[in-house]
């Protein structure tokens, strides 16, 4: 069989992988049930519009086998499965090559911390293993493909048997270094320990076999006459699920910490950065949902353009229904990322239908109040971040009172700012308007190319000398927002 080489950024990837000295090599785990979930996720919104596909949600799960002897890690899922084509494109090449531009522009050190925060994929497989062996068997067909790789010097696939549909991961691990102890990763308590700490709101039940010691019944105990009967053990095997399935939206407050909030940020969201602020929130009553929304500190590198989509991943009990629901965020709120989770949306509602659902339209304007008001709350009590925040996405906000012709002046008025004169800072109006003289009558603005420009002009030196405070505006868009503001 020949052996195929890998495309040249993602053997760059799985170098880095292999020589890793990354001291989080257990991430490998949380990433292969990442995918695992996501299989299933796939196979199972296929079949919730083909009823004929027959599947129940129920039936879904994820397995871990450990085998001592052997020294393999197996995981596995019944998802959607891959076909050979897919094994070639998807695990010869890298999908999100994101972490790898991260890599080659920074120093050594910090890559080490981008590989655990940044999600990495399948190839943090080979950070523990010598041999990775992937087969797999597309739903709805009769032929599986076995992928075997040892690192980089490639791969080979071929055809196998397989009885289920899905995907089977046999990891074989490391031998331990005086550094590494990868035998952990044969422990089933280790193992267990882990899933809880990465992967416990993964929705399908992550299986695992456990086995145990007991003593026999009847054995280790005294005999009527007051003997002591030789104690005799016996092993058991039960069959576990180690995550508790509860996603971290659904969760108490009070059960999350910030460094949960934030990891589950990063993971989910492809940020490097923390988020800037975490606004968790359930409604009960009329309406109610659970929503878990993140403003990023720094807008992502296609924010401004036409690829950026916006939206809130939705959710019904638990289960995703639409990845990226527009019509939860205002366009002034774009940047906004996050989950709403309702029970009381329809499962099988199509993209149309929600547009006009009214349970929707509710939800997306209590948001946006939320938003507003965590916005207005850093505003005032830590102002370096929310100007951090807003040389970021001020001119979304501003673009926000443009658009709608100041039909949204009311939510964004206090939340845009302008640079002011005697402040040498950016202001809000009605900080401006809060501190204008008893005989002002009008609020003063120039416009210029640049705060220096500005600051130079006659008339701007003439009002100064009079003690007036004036906005200079840079944007082209400052003056528009300006007259919105103040119409
Ligand atoms: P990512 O998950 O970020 O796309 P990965 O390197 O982890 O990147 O995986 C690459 C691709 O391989 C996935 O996008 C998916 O299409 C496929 N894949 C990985 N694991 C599985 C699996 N268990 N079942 C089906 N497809 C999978």
């Amino acid at each position: 069989m020949a052996k195929k080489q890998f495309k040249a950024e993602s053997k760059k990837l799985l170098d880095m992988m292999i020589n890793s000295i990354y001291t989080h090599k257990e991430i490998f785990l949380r990433e292969l049930i990442s995918n695992a979930s996501d299989a299933i996720d796939k196979l199972y919104y296929q079949g919730l519009s083909d009823d004929k596909m027959g599947l129940a949600r129920e039936d879904f799960f994820i397995r871990i086998d450990l085998d001592h002897d052997a020294r393999t890690l197996t995981i596995s899922d019944n998802g959607i499965g891959m076909t050979d084509k897919e094994l070639e494109s998807n695990l010869g090449t890298i999908a999100r090559s994101g972490s790898l531009d991260f890599k080659e522009n920074n120093e050594a050190k910090e890559n080490i911390d981008i590989i655990g925060q940044f999600g990495v994929g399948f190839y943090s497989a080979f950070m523990v293993s010598d041999k990775v062996v992937v087969t797999s068997r597309p739903f709805g067909e009769d032929k599986a493909w076995r992928w075997t790789s040892e690192g980089a010097d490639g791969y080979t696939i071929e055809e196998c048997d397989k009885p289920d549909r899905g995907t089977e991961i046999v990891l074989y691990i490391k031998q331990d270094t005086e550094d590494d102890k990868y035998e952990d990763y044969l422990n089933q308590y280790t193992i267990a320990g882990l899933v809880r700490k990465y992967s416990d709101y993964i929705s399908y039940p992550i299986k695992m076999d456990f086995e145990t010691t007991r003593m026999k019944a009847g054995t280790g105990i005294e005999d009527e006459n007051g003997n002591q009967i030789e104690p005799e053990y016996e092993t058991i095997t039960e069959t576990r699920t180690l995550n508790s399935m509860v996603p971290i939206w659904r969760k108490n407050k009070s059960e999350i910490t910030d460094d949960e909030y934030n990891h589950y940020y990063k993971e989910r969201f492809f940020d490097f950065k923390d988020p800037a602020a975490v606004i968790h929130t359930k409604a009960e009553g009329q309406i109610s949902y659970d929503a878990l929304l993140y403003i990023p500190q720094k807008a992502s590198f296609d924010y401004y353009t036409r690829e950026y989509e916006k939206g809130l991943s939705l959710y019904t009990n638990g289960v995703l229904i639409m990845d990226k629901c527009a019509d939860l965020l205002p366009d002034y709120f774009s940047f906004v990322k996050g989950v709403v989770d309702s029970a009381d949306l329809s499962l099988n509602i199509s993209r149309e239908m929600l547009q006009h659902d009214r349970q929707l339209k509710a939800i997306a304007q209590r948001l946006e109040k939320k938003i507003k008001s965590e916005l207005l709350n850093m505003q005032k009590n830590d102002r370096d971040k929310y100007l951090e925040f807003y040389k970021n996405f001020g001119l979304q906000l501003k673009y926000g009172l443009y658009d709608s012709y100041g039909a949204n002046a009311e939510t964004l008025k206090d939340l845009v700012m302008f640079h002011s004169s005697s402040e040498d800072a950016l202001v809000t109006l009605e900080e401006y308007v809060s501190r204008m003289k008893e005989d002002q009558k009008y609020i003063f603005f120039a416009s210029g190319e640049s705060l220096d420009k500005i600051d130079k002009l006659p008339q701007t030196e003439l009002l100064k000398d009079k003690g007036y405070e004036i906005l200079y505006l840079t944007d082209n868009i400052d003056e528009f927002a300006l007259q919105v503001l103040h119409a």
